[in-house]
């Protein structure tokens, strides 16, 4: 998406998110003042970075603006860890496997809790990053974490 057109979505959602809207405020101020002096690739970087503060890296809009798929935006929220595998099943109790099930990458009940979790975290779902894990709280008790080691 052109920088312009970023400018207008950034501007737009500047208020989307109050706790972050101060620095999505300044770098909004730098795109607009790099755009003008012909600095696009930079501008453009500082309106992506603005858009973000507002809506969030998995949004639907930020994927549109950036021009990443979602799955690209899931891996920029693993911060560079992979996953090894998956938990679905009870939040908050034993994990050995009594309450839920552990899938390994690969397989069909993997990338069914990945894409549950990509509409989640689109939706505002926000995980508790536990640094080997992620552990993603849905509401009725249920969870998806998502494991590195
Ligand atoms: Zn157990």
């Amino acid at each position: 998406m052109e920088v312009s057109k970023i400018i207008v979505l950034a501007r737009k959602h500047l208020a989307a998110n109050p706790a972050n809207e101060l620095s999505a405020r300044i770098c909004l101020a730098d795109a607009v003042a790099l755009s003008d002096k012909g600095d696009f690739e930079s501008s453009k970087v500082r309106a992506l970075k603005s858009l973000a503060y507002s809506v969030g890296i998995l949004s639907p809009v930020y994927a549109r603006a950036s021009g990443t798929d979602k799955s690209s935006s899931l891996s920029a929220l693993f911060n560079g860890r992979v996953p090894k595998r998956v938990y679905t099943g009870r939040a908050k109790c034993c994990r050995c496997g009594c309450k839920g099930t552990y899938h390994e990458k690969g397989s069909v009940g993997y990338s069914r809790a990945m894409t549950k979790l990509v509409r989640g975290v689109a939706g505002g779902l926000a995980g508790d990053d536990l640094g080997n894990c992620i552990d993603f709280e849905f509401g009725n008790d249920r969870a998806i974490c998502v494991y590195f080691d």
